[in-house]
């Protein structure tokens, strides 16, 4: 699969760097690895603003659809349309939905169809795969 924004491993790593990303943001979005619950910076985060792909600056969510789903990842019920890409997960022995940045491919979470109306979906995100953005002023 290909995606418009492309770089080696070194050339995300030196990016992330320079985005101030988390240690683990790396891992996270080119190694599809979770950060564990109740420890990602956006989970008790409420400010208004919109969320951005850590990797290219994408927005990918709108503070207004983040919701306290007790998980202890960020949720959200609704991306900005066009800006996830969902692939089938197969891994762990278990069959859900990934989801990724439509632009440059970054593992953001997951979505699950357990979330609340209108869109009865949850997107369980990792904080580091996200930028907060506040309102411009
Ligand atoms: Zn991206």
């Amino acid at each position: 699969m290909t995606y418009p924004i492309q770089k080696t491993d070194d050339q995300w790593q030196a990016h992330l760097q320079a985005q101030g990303a988390e240690p683990r943001a790396f891992d996270v979005t080119r190694r599809a690895a979770t950060e564990r619950p109740f420890t990602g910076k956006y989970e008790a985060h409420w400010a208004d603003g919109s969320y951005h792909c850590i990797c290219c600056g994408a927005t990918l969510f709108d503070s207004g659809t983040k919701f306290d789903a007790g998980c202890g990842w960020p949720s959200f019920s609704q991306a900005v349309p066009g800006a996830i890409r969902e692939i089938q997960d197969t891994s762990h022995g278990m069959v859900r939905t990934e989801t990724v940045c439509a632009q440059c491919g970054a593992h953001l979470g997951h979505v699950f169809p357990d979330g609340p109306t209108p869109t009865g979906l949850r997107y369980c995100m990792n904080s580091a795969s996200l930028a907060f953005e506040p309102p411009a002023p």
